[in-house]
């Protein structure tokens, strides 16, 4: 007896089995394979599950066994090493195998839906069509007489060449409502993809280039560690085009916000190659297709967002992570993985090298390229004749200052705009200001449901949170004595745009956040137009950052640099130096040096100081011993448990009991910490409580994580408490 094993998308950590559908042949289910869609029952609904394997037995009672309902696919949509990769990450990050897969899926392949149709539409003759009389099949109808005969000639025609042939729609309807035609697809011509010249590349360019062309067939990975314009990009292009000219396939993975738009351009100029675009923007149809060509080979470049690291590719050759240190590799809730760590893990098992690229590389990234897991590629010179920046602090200690702008900030923005130059302005925080406070009795505007403080956003005329999304209108009076000497403090993006608008009447102000710029064409479309040169003022929060080009961008100034410099988390420090270094690094990428201005209240900041006067590399590398130096990421390895739950003591107990149970059998050097509230412990209105676990290396920190996870599993359920597991947790909060 043949028992089907499936993965099936619920929460809980097993995989279930179930007969073969009752309609199946031995023979049939005997040629299963592994990574085929199966449609099963599930308590009262239907699901789709994924086939793990076939087996001769099961742990349960074989008469207790449901049958599958029916096969979805006639083969399986994923080869052995993704499920290979799939396995892998439902262990490492201790989540339920059919959530993993199902997050792998896109929408309608998840819902069980078949295969779409990925060709041309084209029209063939049907068997009541192909009866006709030869000569003047439709007598009474010239146009579908044509139509037949076309179709008689040419067997399957596109749709495109009937148009052109003078035969329209309508007529292809009409003979489709007489049952005398089909529609039907053709396979959409493919080419050999090809790549246009590159730049001729500068010596360190060259070296990394040659290293990873050499390296192609095999694993290896690779951290490519180049200064802002340093040309990475042209690095990646180039070892791309060396991928296709293998016949393989290359899968290109970018931040979340913004930079789909203007690095597609760049690829679509460099290649004559079908490529599959994976992004959260995209609808269920649109992603379902880009799969499907990465699936069948079709497409020779893969690029997207975190998720696409699961994209199933025939002939990977290679795998780049742009960015690598930014903070959207790590999904934060549900299946909380880092897209960069699957994607090397996935270079391993598809016997292909990956690169990681950043200006600012993450301290784990350093920490692996120094213990020579990684081979490190260093650009340390812009590329072309572009120079780096000149970074000014400016101590605003006892200045007037308009909006959080000194005068020697705004005389600087002046002196850009007459110059016929752009101005880059960053604060990251949107809305009018932060805070709202009663000035006679000091109450302040709180969410409902967290434990913060609502933003003001004054053009809309309302208050809102930031982190759960609640918002009100703007009271006109203090809910705790009616005084109506409402004041707000702090600065954001609406308010300095405002300022701006002021000081700067006669040339543009761009405002770019995600209030702003709603949906990823108003991102594409702002890029262009600054493009264009034309002096102008862009302010904006770290959207603004990411990766974009700005060739007349002459002056970057950091309005509020003291925002960032304290934080309560370990990585703060790291991030801080990431932040700076990237905002700096949009000046003078062209031909044109760069000024960049950091406004603070803390000149002597240490961090700000290193990062202004050493450099990032420098920097990163002395955070890294202090790291090591405290046992933190990565010389230890932390895993979070986190409850979720309206009441706060439900969560606690929960916690505490996971511990008491847990810690007489920790592995040695492994320790529990907490459980405490989490630093903003309402949000939503659920109260979040932690447990933290750090451990000296991985293997302890994993063998500890199946641990808890095997006690919290088995501690009796509780009403409205969850919980969550999160391994290599990015911030504590
Ligand atoms: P990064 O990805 O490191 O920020 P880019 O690849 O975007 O850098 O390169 C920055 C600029 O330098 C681009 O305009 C690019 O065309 C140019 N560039 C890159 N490599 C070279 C080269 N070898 N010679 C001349 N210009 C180059
Ligand atoms: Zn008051
Ligand atoms: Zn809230």
């Amino acid at each position: 007896m043949s028992v089907l094993r499936l993965a099936i998308p619920s929460p809980l950590r097993r995989h279930f089995d179930y007969l073969p559908p009752a309609d199946m042949t031995s023979e049939q289910v005997a040629a299963l394979q592994p990574g085929t869609r199966l449609r099963v029952p599930f308590g009262r609904r239907e699901l789709t599950g994924y086939l793990l394997g076939t087996c001769d037995d099961s742990d349960a009672p074989l008469d207790s066994l449901k049958p599958a309902l029916a096969v979805l696919d006639s083969a399986p949509l994923l080869d052995e090493r993704l499920l290979a990769l799939c396995r892998w990450a439902a262990g490492y990050y201790h989540h339920p195998i059919g959530e993993v897969f199902s997050h792998l899926f896109p929408k309608r392949l998840r819902e069980g839906q078949p295969l779409m149709e990925t060709g041309t539409p084209a029209w063939q003759l049907g068997p009541r069509g192909a009866g006709l009389p030869m000569d003047n099949p439709l007598p009474r109808s010239p146009r579908q007489s044509q139509a037949i005969t076309l179709l008689r000639q040419g067997g399957t025609m596109a749709t495109s060449a009937l148009t052109e042939a003078g035969i329209s729609s309508a007529v292809l309807r009409q003979l489709r409502d007489k049952e005398l035609i089909e529609a039907c697809t053709v396979a959409p011509a493919t080419s050999r993809p090809h790549a246009h010249p590159g730049l001729a590349l500068n010596e360190e360019q060259a070296q990394a280039v040659q290293a990873l062309q050499g390296a192609s067939g095999a694993f290896s990975c690779h951290l490519l560690e180049g200064v802002t314009g340093s040309g990475k990009t042209e690095v990646y292009l180039q070892l791309i085009a060396h991928t296709l000219e293998q016949g393989q396939q290359a899968l290109v993975l970018i931040p979340e916000i913004g930079l789909t738009p203007q690095t597609l351009r760049r690829f679509e100029e460099r290649f004559d190659a079908n490529i599959a675009v994976l992004h959260s923007g995209l609808g269920d149809s649109q992603r379902c297709r880009a799969w499907q060509d990465a699936q069948s080979g079709r497409a020779d470049i893969v690029i997207g967002t975190r998720s696409a690291v699961f994209t199933p590719l025939p002939r990977p050759g290679l795998i780049i992570v742009d960015e690598e240190h930014d903070s959207s590799y790590k999904q934060q809730d549900g299946f909380r993985y880092s897209a960069r760590d699957i994607a090397i893990k996935r270079a391993q098992l598809s016997d292909c090298p990956v690169l990681l690229g950043s200006a600012t590389p993450s301290l784990e990234s350093l920490h692996n390229a120094s213990l020579d897991r990684y081979q490190l590629h260093q650009l340390q010179q812009r590329a072309g004749s572009a120079q780096m920046p000149d970074i000014q602090v400016i101590d605003v200690r006892r200045q007037a200052l308009s909006a959080g702008m000194s005068q020697q900030m705004l005389q600087a923005v002046q002196d850009t705009l007459a110059r016929g130059e752009q101005a880059l302005l960053f604060l990251n925080r949107r809305g009018f200001a932060p805070t709202l406070q009663c000035h006679d009795c000091g109450w302040i505007a709180e969410c409902r449901a967290c434990d913060a403080r609502l933003t003001v956003h004054r053009r809309q005329r309302h208050l809102r949170c930031h982190h759960c999304g609640w918002q009100r209108a703007l009271p006109a009076a203090c809910e705790n004595c009616n005084s109506t000497a409402l004041a707000t403090s702090g600065l954001g993006t609406e308010q300095a745009e405002g300022v701006l608008a002021q000081h700067f009447p006669q040339w543009p102000i761009h405002r770019v956040d995600s209030d702003s710029m709603k949906g990823r064409d108003a991102m594409d479309a702002l890029v262009s137009q600054i493009n264009r040169g034309q002096p102008c003022i862009l302010l904006g929060t770290q959207m603004l950052t990411k990766g974009h080009h700005f060739p007349n961008v002459s002056l970057v100034a950091v309005i509020d640099a003291d925002a960032m410099l304290f934080s309560a988390d370990f990585r703060g420090e790291e991030r801080m130096a990431q932040l700076l270094t990237q905002v700096a690094g949009r000046a003078g990428r062209a031909e044109r040096a760069g000024t960049v201005i950091v406004q603070t209240h803390y000149p002597d900041h240490p961090v700000l100081c290193d990062t202004v006067q050493q450099g990032y590399a420098r920097q990163a590398r002395a955070l890294l011993e202090s790291r090591r130096a405290a046992h933190m990421p990565p010389a230890g390895h932390l895993v979070m448990l986190r409850t979720d739950c309206a009441d706060a003591a439900v969560g606690e107990d929960f916690l505490y009991t996971l511990r008491n149970q847990a810690e007489p059998g920790l592995a040695a050097g492994a320790t529990l910490i907490g459980p405490l509230p989490a630093p903003m412990q309402r949000r939503a209105g659920k109260f979040r409580c932690q447990l933290l676990l750090q451990a000296p290396d991985r293997a302890r920190a994993q063998a500890a994580a199946a641990q808890l996870v095997a006690i919290a599993e088995q501690l009796p359920a509780r009403s409205g408490l969850k919980w969550t597991i999160d391994i290599d947790p990015l911030d504590l909060f």
